[in-house]
């Protein structure tokens, strides 16, 4: 049985004074859901992040990872320091990353190995651009995105993923994917694990959808069968809409 979980993704957003305010607001309006929920946060905000919500069912997850257990990497982040703080989740390969940072499908399948070896969580992005959609080749694009990333990772890890499909495109554009295109991709998805895997692995993978999710559209979004949350940006920054939206 899958259990959904919708999760935000800051970006570059919010100084830890501003985390702060959102976590003690997002803290008294999720006292009563049973939604699993998330804020995928800058490394600066975490450790606050833990510290507030850790009498909450609401998970902490970062936006990156280095996959070297530590070195001579300026700038970089390991799993053991995102492990310290107590984080539970962590994005790999977000279309951000791949286009401004350099990720390739060889990093992330490192990222997703060295984070499964350990106590986090991770959240694969993968997402066609508008181009690869308009020339018809979205499904081949994100079924090799999948088998790219995967590789070599057995089964049993494969089965405490996150996969969220976020078709650029629909990325901070707010021009949504339509519930049918987000549930059709989100299909292939499940269906490439299960060619990969086997039925099983297919049916525990929690697979998302990004791309303006926002109150408005959540719900229809929410209730297509293979969509089992969201990785929500912009809407994620305010609680109230936060809210709205694992209320769905
Ligand atoms: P928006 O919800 O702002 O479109 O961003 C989606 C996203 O990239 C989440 O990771």
């Amino acid at each position: 049985m899958r259990v959904p979980l919708i999760a935000g993704n800051w970006k570059m957003f919010k100084t830890k004074a501003e985390a702060r305010a959102f976590a003690e607001e997002f803290k008294e309006l999720y006292k009563d859901t049973d939604i699993r929920a998330a804020i995928c946060a800058p490394f600066t905000d975490l450790d606050l992040l833990v510290e507030t919500f850790k009498d909450t069912n609401i998970m902490v997850g970062a936006q990156n990872v280095h996959f070297a257990d530590e070195g001579a990497y300026t700038g970089e982040i390991s799993m053991a320091m995102l492990e310290e703080i107590g984080v539970d989740l962590c994005i790999v390969g977000h279309s951000e990353r791949r286009q401004y940072f350099g990720e390739t499908d060889e990093t992330c399948n490192l990222k997703l190995k060295k984070l499964l070896q350990g106590s986090i969580t991770p959240i694969l992005c993968v997402g066609e651009s508008l181009e690869e959609r308009d020339a018809g080749r979205a499904e081949d694009i994100v079924k090799g995105q999948i088998k790219a990333d995967l590789e070599g990772i057995p089964a049993e890890d494969a089965k405490k993923m996150v996969i969220a499909y976020e078709p650029i495109w629909a990325i901070g554009t707010g021009r949504t994917a339509t519930p049918e295109q987000a549930e059709e991709m989100c299909a292939v998805i499940r269906k490439s694990i299960e060619e990969l895997y086997n039925e099983d692995v297919a049916d525990e993978v929690i697979i998302q959808y990004g791309g303006s999710v926002k109150p408005g559209n959540a719900t229809e979004i929410m209730n297509q069968p293979e969509i089992d949350g969201a990785l929500v940006g912009g809407a994620s920054l305010k609680a109230k809409d936060f809210i709205e939206i694992i209320n769905f």
